[in-house]
């Protein structure tokens, strides 16, 4: 099912984790609509003003499928909330994740913007979340382990 342009559900629920561990993450009806909300105000616009194609690495998690990756225990993936995502390396426009990250705090409002590193720098992706129902908290930090 589509819910922006380019964005489907199915994107929000795919897990290699879960298909491993044969744990069920459909997306719960409450969620659908903030995924819904969370395209349309944070990862449609930046679909839109890079022109490449964003990759979910994490979307929806059931609470099962959270504890299985260690996610923390109030995590907004299990409330639909929030995603987690990359771009290619080697996209044609040469653009870096870092200039996505940079456009997204000068031009968009969200919740919690994480800049995530690990490995050294040889893993990075952005955790962007965004609140249907309270005040968003424009709160931009970096997490390197
Ligand atoms: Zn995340």
């Amino acid at each position: 099912m589509q819910i922006s342009k380019n964005f489907s559900l199915e994107e929000f629920e795919r897990s290699d984790t879960a298909k491993r561990l044969g744990i069920d993450n459909h997306v719960p009806q409450f969620a659908v609509n903030r995924l819904r909300t969370l395209c349309e105000k944070v990862l449609q616009p930046v679909r839109n003003h890079f022109g490449i194609p964003i990759i979910i690495t994490s979307g929806y998690r059931c609470p099962d499928l959270n504890d299985a990756v260690k996610g923390a225990t109030s995590s907004q993936h299990m409330k639909g909330e929030a995603a987690d995502f990359k771009i290619k390396v080697d996209n044609t426009k040469g653009i870096k994740l870092y200039d996505l990250y940079l456009w997204m705090v000068d031009n968009l409002s969200f919740d919690q913007l994480i800049w995530e590193v690990r490995d050294g720098g040889r893993r990075k992706w952005i955790h962007v979340s965004y609140k249907n129902e309270k005040a968003n908290r424009q709160q931009v930090f970096t997490c390197k382990r």
